[in-house]
């Protein structure tokens, strides 16, 4: 890798497919030029055949009715057809190949694992289904999962989806409170969860968080309880159930509930990098088209084939790659329960290598870690069974790209970083790896029914190269419907920045060969003298020092200026952070960018606030470069508390 002032220049190296991509992919370049054309030019004849990777109970009349401005505004997709979703990823598949794999489950434990085919599979979502529904929930009731990832995870999504009750997943990590507050903002009746989980070697007290939970919430009548690890907790008797009980009795066939395409499918809770989270609604047919379709094409994915979302289901990447995607498409998927560095760093690549993984899809905050810790962790496993790596969830710094691309895939396989939203269901911007030549650091190219624009401040639109405000101009199928129970909120918060436009918060670049490089939140700005920089491109030129593991830049106020730039950095292990490195790092930053990105304040972090998807959040680190600590805002997300206090300790003034 040159530099990142050559990426940032959009001058970096380009990797072109590989011949054996361009043999065997389905979407081949012309492929796409001539799809992305078809979907622009003609939705109604595009989508229709899309549409029909599915299975319909009763086929749709009308394809796309979708209108942004504020006079007509709705979104909706194959309005008058109806379908089931589990049906989609169940029954179809048990009718043609029954005993394929549907899940292999990794444990926390190495050696703890469990194999589950089709027909299991279904046979447990409809058991789960009929308990569901012996405990009185019936179409469009909420339930909250609160599981690990574990495969009751999935079953009880699919089981819920089988009979038409919304469900919202709330990550396992998450406090009581704050599972109280998901619980009551959609008003469940149903709470599934565990008597514990294991994460690294480590309990979580699952049940005794939903008790706790629960003495806040008013909807809710039923909990069932997986056994997990066996531990003794407290069952409120008539209220709680054991889920071994609950489908041990239950008959396994569950006939799929026929949902209309637009009857609200999940809620799920974004990951508050920003804010207060959001409780963004999808629905039945354009999201699961939508999460089949770019798990086919992103991915090039053939039923047999062994793939792995390393995302938890609860966030987006996990409902839509680990269960709905992948099982729409009959895939084999693979759910681990754990964490990357448990027992050691080595256990992702052990994995792969354990189940002939293909297909490995993973968030950089997770590589930059692993990278961190150095190549023999990699190295002492083969990996040979990969052909295709991909990442999500943040922008991946070219020297982390570079990394994944040749020290973990060996310089075989190619890699297709995929930006997207929880609001948007699915992949939006994405390589295609039999299509699109690779550029690290860059989203590369939209999917097909994806318009992207760029906009300034004002709205006007950037054509050509230019770097600007990324909008979606038209709706595609995965698009959320609303914020649960906040219709305004969804409308304010997306469609009113730029009128009759999607907002997707994000800053972004478009180069000469019209490939798309996120820079950044919008929010994070930092605006140096007039100069508008985003926060990936500095972050990336500090993680490209040999000795820096992670780093987020923030604006601090700067009385010449305007706005100063604030770094935190996080570094290798073994190294330590000192004066002369401080000065070597500012000088980096100079050779690397330019001058007018000169660090003004450097402090070394032994760890940075993130959510518990894994995003930093730079709101909080702002708010520790300004010096105002007294409010932080809704850090209810925030994966490790007490990285704050330290990082407010060690502050550099
Ligand atoms: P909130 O909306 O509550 O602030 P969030 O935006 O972090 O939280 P998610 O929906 O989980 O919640 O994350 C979506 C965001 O993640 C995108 O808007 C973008 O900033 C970032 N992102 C996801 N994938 C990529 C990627 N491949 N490259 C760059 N950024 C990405
Ligand atoms: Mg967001």
């Amino acid at each position: 890798m040159a530099s990142l002032a050559a990426s940032a220049a959009s001058a970096s190296a380009t990797y072109s497919v590989p011949a054996e991509w361009r043999a065997r992919a389905m979407i081949k370049p012309d492929t796409y030029d001539a799809f992305y054309a078809e979907a622009a030019r003609d939705p109604d004849a595009f989508w229709k055949r899309e549409a029909q990777r599915l299975d319909w109970i009763t086929p749709f009349t009308k394809v796309k009715n979708t209108s942004f401005a504020e006079a007509d505004f709705g979104i909706k997709w194959f309005e008058d057809g109806a379908l089931n979703i589990s049906a989609n990823c169940l029954d179809r598949h048990v009718a043609e190949r029954p005993d394929a794999i549907a899940i292999i489950w990794e444990g926390d434990e190495p050696g703890d694992s469990r194999i589950i085919s089709y027909r299991d599979l279904y046979e447990e979502v409809c058991r789960l289904a009929n308990a569901l529904k012996a405990n009185g929930i019936r179409k469009g009731d909420r339930v909250t999962i609160y599981l690990p990832m574990i495969p009751e995870a999935a079953a009880s999504m699919l089981a819920c989806a089988r009979i038409g009750a919304i469900h919202s997943v709330v990550f396992g990590g998450f406090s009581p409170d704050s599972l109280a507050g998901r619980i009551t903002d959609c008003d469940s009746q149903l709470v599934i969860t565990a008597d514990e989980g294991l994460r690294g070697g480590k309990r979580v007290p699952l049940k005794a968080n939903v008790d706790e939970a629960l003495a806040h919430c008013t909807s809710v009548e039923k909990v069932i309880v997986v056994r997990r690890t066996g531990t003794n907790v407290a069952m409120k008797a008539g209220r709680d159930i054991w889920y071994h009980d609950a489908v041990a009795t239950a008959a396994p066939d569950c006939v799929a509930e026929a949902m209309n395409a637009e009857d609200p499918l999940f809620i799920l809770y974004t990951s508050g990098s920003t804010g207060k989270p959001k409780g963004v609604l999808h629905t039945t047919a354009g999201y699961l088209v939508w999460a089949s379709m770019t798990h086919q094409y992103v991915f090039d994915y053939r039923p047999g084939e062994v793939f792995w979302c390393a995302a938890d289901v609860g966030w987006v990447t996990g409902h839509t790659y680990v269960v709905y995607g992948a099982l729409a498409n009959g895939a084999t998927t693979l759910m681990y329960e754990g964490i990357p560095n448990y027992p050691d760093f080595s256990r992702f690549w052990s994995i792969i290598d354990k189940y002939q993984v293909e297909i490995f899809y993973a968030a950089p905050t997770a590589l930059r870690a692993l990278m961190r810790e150095g190549n023999t962790w990699v190295e002492r496993t083969s990996r040979k069974s990969l052909r295709l790596l991909g990442t999500v969830g943040e922008p991946i710094n070219p020297e982390a790209w570079e990394w994944y691309h040749r020290v973990v895939g060996e310089g075989r396989c190619p890699i297709v970083d995929t930006w997207w939203q929880t609001e948007t269901g699915g992949a939006m911007i994405s390589p295609m790896p039999g299509a699109t030549d690779l550029k690290p650091g860059s989203a590369t190219k939209p999917l097909f029914g994806v318009k992207p624009e760029l906009v300034d401040a004002e709205g006007a639109v950037l054509e050509g190269a230019a770097e600007g405000n990324l909008v979606i101009t038209d709706s595609w199928p995965g698009q959320a419907r609303t914020i649960w129970g906040d219709h305004e909120r969804f409308f304010q918060t997306y469609f009113t920045t730029y009128a009759g436009k999607y907002f997707t918060g994000d800053g972004c670049r478009r180069d000469v060969d019209g490939y798309y490089w996120i820079t950044g939140r919008v929010d994070d700005v930092i605006n140096v003298s007039g100069h508008r920089m985003g926060t990936a491109e500095i972050e990336s030129a500090l993680v490209a020092h040999a000795k820096v593991a992670e780093a987020a830049v923030v604006g601090m106020p700067h009385d010449l200026k305007g706005q100063g730039i604030y770094a935190y950095v996080t570094l290798n292990a073994n190294e330590t952070g000192d004066e002369a490195l401080r000065r070597e790092l500012v000088q980096w930053v100079r050779r690397e960018i330019g001058p007018i990105a000169t660090p003004d304040a450097i402090q070394f972090a032994a760890g940075l606030p993130k959510t518990r998807s894994g995003k930093i959040m730079r709101r909080i680190l702002r708010k520790i470069a300004e010096g105002d600590v007294s409010n932080l805002g809704d850090t209810s997300t925030l994966a490790d508390p007490s990285v704050v206090a330290n990082l407010v300790a060690n502050r550099q003034s």
